[in-house]
């Protein structure tokens, strides 16, 4: 555990998984950050990836609301959701570099890269 906003959630020989959680205290808006490493054999090529993860949260719609979206979607074809992660002070962000600068140098220490 590097703190209360970040912890490692799961942990494999070639990946490390931590669960960031938003400022705001709700579970909907939480992150997962995966640092891995691939092995791209066709191609020849050994990289270290890193994947976030997040919902987008649930919306509670009135029923307006949801006409109102579906009249976006029938006109443009497409609607945009949009979702928010908060870090709240410092301490918030160093904490999540420092699960990154871990989550790193785990995966860069992995043998033949
Ligand atoms: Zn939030």
């Amino acid at each position: 555990m590097i703190s209360n906003n970040v912890m490692v959630q799961d942990e494999g020989k070639d990946y490390i998984f931590y669960k960031a959680s938003c400022a705001c205290g709700s579970d909907d808006c939480n992150q997962t950050l995966e640092l891995g490493f691939r092995d791209f054999k066709e191609a020849d090529l050994k990289e270290i990836e890193l994947n976030l993860y997040g919902r987008l949260g649930q919306y509670h719609l009135n029923f307006w609301e949801r006409v109102k979206i579906a009249f976006k979607v029938l006109t443009n074809g497409y609607v945009e959701l949009q979702s928010d992660f908060v870090f709240r002070g410092e301490k918030a962000i160093a904490d999540y570099i420092k699960a990154l600068e871990d989550g790193l140098e785990k995966i860069m220490g992995i043998e033949n890269f």
